[in-house]
């Protein structure tokens, strides 16, 4: 019988342990190094009860409808349309820019089809748009961008927008109209139970194995002729033969208060002041009725886990040396987040771990 030891109980690893127990009747070691799967999507109720995300805020939204059936085999959904505010020059308004967002910050009553021309009125020409900065100072102008995204990007990255690719700040849309939802996409639901109930779902098939607190290389001699599913940080794989690649870390500071709510959506963000971005209280996202409420300060620093690869074209060219390496490494394959340095959502590392057992399928 095949024998698999896939590293990491995260979306990546647990994806692939289900497909291969369940589809090509592998049998599947999963190892992580956490005392919990789920990887940081992990959720779990804090000691008042409260059902929180330990690794900040995860919320669900894809367009993909594979994807989505994929995992509504292992858990109920509970729709939920993310919303955000920002607190800008001492405001609560919403984000991702809108009509509603303009006519409160500028105390004007456009119609969606003069916010365009007002947009166009502020937006400065960029020849090419390469970075953080030109992606919003030539849809919106300099003034919002310095309202809404230096600030906050310069916290979130310890790194000014120009120094970060045109994909960072290009996750966050500018609307015209008044849709003040964070996502647009077709799919936007929570796991009805958390997600750490959804990977146990996952996991629960008798040819798979979990073992906890396991380092990869407490463990590889013991799999030396099994084929390998890797999903941590690839330039530690390699032994940071070529350097360590960046990453930002956060620290998470969760607090639960003795009340029923602290503020009126999932998240408020904070661009111009506080050593935080933001603050996320959970009960909105997973609809939890309950007489406290438990939050999330997200403090941004250098050192820590690795939890966002840093968009930059140097770190791409060292990533693409790894991989180059990642390449020649038989019977290992490299997925996720962390072993593919891309700033993921889980969908897309969902998708991913999905084309890959497509691949490993069709080489049989
Ligand atoms: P991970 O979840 O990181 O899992 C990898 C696992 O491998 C970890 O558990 C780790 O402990 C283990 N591991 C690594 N190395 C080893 C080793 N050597 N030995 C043993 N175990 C090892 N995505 C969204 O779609 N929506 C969101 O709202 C969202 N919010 C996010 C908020 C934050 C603060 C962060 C950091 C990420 C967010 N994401 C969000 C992204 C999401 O977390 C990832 O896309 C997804 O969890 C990645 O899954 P993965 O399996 O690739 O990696
Ligand atoms: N961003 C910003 N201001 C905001 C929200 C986002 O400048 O109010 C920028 C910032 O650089 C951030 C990026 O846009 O890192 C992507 O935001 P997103 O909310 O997608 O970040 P994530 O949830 O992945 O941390």
């Amino acid at each position: 019988m095949d024998r698999w030891l896939v590293v990491g109980a995260g979306f990546a690893g647990a994806v692939l342990a289900e497909r291969l127990a369940s589809q090509l009747g592998a049998l599947v070691t999963v190892i992580d190094r956490r005392p919990h799967i789920a990887g940081n999507a992990y959720d779990r109720r804090d000691a008042a009860g409260v059902l929180m995300h330990q690794y900040g805020p995860h919320i669900f939204h894809t367009n993909s409808e594979a994807v989505f059936e994929y995992l509504s085999q292992f858990t109920a959904w509970r729709f939920y349309e993310h919303r955000v505010l920002a607190v800008v020059d001492g405001q609560l308004t919403p984000i991702p820019i809108n009509l509603t967002t303009v006519n409160q910050l500028y105390g004007l009553s456009l119609e969606p089809d003069e916010l365009e021309a007002w947009f166009a009125a502020r937006a400065e020409p960029v020849a090419e748009i390469c970075t953080s900065e030109d992606v919003v100072v030539s849809r919106v102008g300099r003034e919002l961008y310095e309202k809404f995204f230096r600030g906050y990007t310069r916290k979130q990255w310890g790194l000014d927008p120009s120094e970060l690719d045109k994909s960072v700040t290009a996750r966050v849309p500018v609307r015209t109209d008044r849709d003040d939802r964070y996502f647009q996409d077709r799919f936007q639901f929570m796991p009805r139970d958390g997600y750490t109930a959804m990977f146990e779902q996952m996991l629960n098939h008798p040819s798979i194995e979990v073992r906890l607190g396991v380092d990869y290389k407490e463990v590889a001699g013991e799999f030396e002729d099994a084929q390998v599913i890797f999903t941590g940080p690839i330039d530690e794989f390699f032994d940071f033969r070529f350097g360590a690649l960046p990453y930002r870390s956060l620290r998470f500071e969760h607090v639960t208060l003795d009340q029923e709510q602290f503020q009126p959506v999932g998240t408020v963000n904070y661009p111009q002041t506080e050593a935080y971005t933001r603050i996320t209280e959970y009960k909105h996202l997973t609809g939890q009725e309950h007489p406290k409420t438990t939050l999330t300060y997200e403090y941004p620093t250098a050192e820590g886990d690795p939890y966002y690869p840093i968009p930059r074209a140097e770190n791409r060219a060292l990533y693409k040396r790894y991989e180059a390496l990642a390449l020649e490494t038989p019977r290992v394959h490299f997925v996720g987040r962390l072993a593919s340095y891309q700033y993921y959502n889980m969908d897309q590392v969902v998708a991913q771990a999905l084309a890959t057992f497509r691949r490993i399928a069709e080489a049989r």
